[in-house]
């Protein structure tokens, strides 16, 4: 039976491991982090996990907040053009679920350890995997996306931009009210940015995670590059006045009197560049190094989807290694192979949304996922299967498919939430 070094405490280093010890596999997670520092730490995310990430946590016995208390299975868009139409809403088949990383990952680290796993507080590097491949049959790189980027390289042709194509800011805010039903609201303000509302259970009870995807150069930048810390009620004065231009229907929403950060600090601002590497590599003995989840490919958040990667692509090295328990180079490249469809097509659709200008056949797509109900489920749903979503927006010619296929079946023009 092989024995697997896991480097990293997120979500793909803690499935992988949960996965593997279900199955009786050897198992040992190093991390820079303790779940005391995670838990007390700024957030770093405002995670949503989909369905099958959700089934997965079920079959791990890890789903500890079910969708049906804490989850929600509607989305309400808002394309801010003149004239535009009103909010209108696609559905889930299955509910999504946000929770705080802070609750989230300190809780598995302590169930895993429970059931009897190792976790060693260590910051590894490249140099020291010789030395991990002495206790190890394989070692797992599961540490993020700004470690270890360089060592695995780039994969070029999934690699499109040099730079981050938006500028970050998310805070968990009280004084939001939730919509009815109870869903996530995608705001966009074309030319400017996006803004996500998601329904986040916090340390502090429920909040709402303003997610705001901004243009670089554009009238929404500054919610990166000012500062929340440096003076924070000049930055919630801020914020409102952006809200109120850019994202109205989140805007009326809010009671200014009570719009505040769950906590002080409750924020963060940054940037993430989107890009996919390579799949392993080899040591000198043989031992496989394999990238997993933001490690190998690290996607920009605004269709929510990298912990729902980095869980997806921890079911397949577990599948493998539980299938043929040898973890040499073909294992290897059986991961590579049963995890490109969907890793190359999830990036594929989140470079498009993101593209500057927005690419025509998105344009398209939203404008007709206001009249076309059917579709704008289908575009929901796909949050569960984000490379359909790639397949749906590659090219003008397959958005004009995806249109003439639901007009083909009435699409229920019933899609407006009034
Ligand atoms: C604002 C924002 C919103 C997001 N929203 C969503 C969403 O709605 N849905 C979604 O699916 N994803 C979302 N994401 C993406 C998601 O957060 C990541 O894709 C996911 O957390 C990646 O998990 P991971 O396990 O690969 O890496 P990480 O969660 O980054 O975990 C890396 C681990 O490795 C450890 N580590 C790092 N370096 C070392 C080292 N040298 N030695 C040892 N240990 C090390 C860290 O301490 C950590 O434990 C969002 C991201 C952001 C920034």
């Amino acid at each position: 039976m092989p024995d697997i070094g896991i480097i990293g405490a997120g979500t793909a280093g803690l499935h992988l491991a949960l996965l593997l010890q279900q199955a009786g596999i050897p198992t040992r997670i190093y991390t820079n982090q303790t779940a005391e520092q995670l838990a007390s730490g700024r957030p770093q995310n405002s995670v949503s996990h989909h369905a099958p990430t959700i089934a997965r946590e079920q079959a791990m016995g890890v789903d500890f907040w079910p969708a049906t208390e804490y989850g929600y299975q509607t989305h309400f868009h808002y394309l801010n053009i003149p004239d535009g139409p009103p909010l209108y809403r696609g559905d889930f088949l299955r509910p999504s679920r946000v929770l705080d990383y802070r609750i989230y990952l300190p809780r598995l680290m302590a169930e895993y350890e429970n059931r009897g796993g190792a976790i060693e507080q260590r910051a590894v590097e490249p140099a020291d995997f010789e030395r991990l491949a002495k206790r190890h049959d394989l070692i797992v790189v599961a540490a993020g996306k700004r470690s270890f980027g360089e060592y695995f390289g780039e994969r070029p042709d999934m690699s499109p931009y040099p730079k981050p194509q938006r500028h970050l800011a998310v805070g968990f805010w009280d004084g939001v009210e939730q919509t009815d039903p109870r869903s996530v609201t995608l705001s966009i303000s074309p030319g400017h940015g996006e803004l996500l509302d998601l329904p986040i259970t916090t340390l502090d009870g429920w909040a709402s995670a303003l997610l705001c995807e901004n243009v670089p150069g554009g009238d929404l930048e500054i919610l990166m590059t000012q500062k929340e810390s440096d003076d924070p009620e000049a930055y919630r004065r801020l914020l409102l006045d952006k809200l109120k231009a850019h994202h109205p229907t989140v805007f009326e929403r809010i009671d200014q009197s009570r719009f505040a950060l769950m906590r002080p600090g409750d924020m963060l601002q940054g940037a993430v560049r989107p890009v996919v590497r390579e799949d392993y590599r080899l040591l000198e003995d043989g031992t496989v190094v394999l990238a997993l989840g933001d490690a190998h490919a690290t996607v920009d958040p605004v269709t929510g989807q990298g912990a729902n990667s980095a869980s997806f692509e921890a079911q397949v090295a577990a599948d493998a290694i539980i299938e043929d328990g040898v973890v040499d180079e073909r294992f290897a490249m059986k991961v590579a192979l049963r995890r490109r469809e969907r890793v190359d097509g999830l990036s594929t659709w989140v470079n498009t949304m993101i593209a500057t200008p927005t690419p025509p056949q998105v344009q398209r797509l939203l404008g007709e996922m206001a009249g076309l109900r059917t579709l704008c489920d289908e575009f929901t749903e796909n949050f569960s299967h984000p490379h359909r979503n790639g397949d749906m927006v590659a090219t003008p010619e397959r958005v004009d498919a995806a249109i003439a296929r639901h007009r083909a079946i009435g699409g229920d023009p019933t899609g407006t939430a009034g």
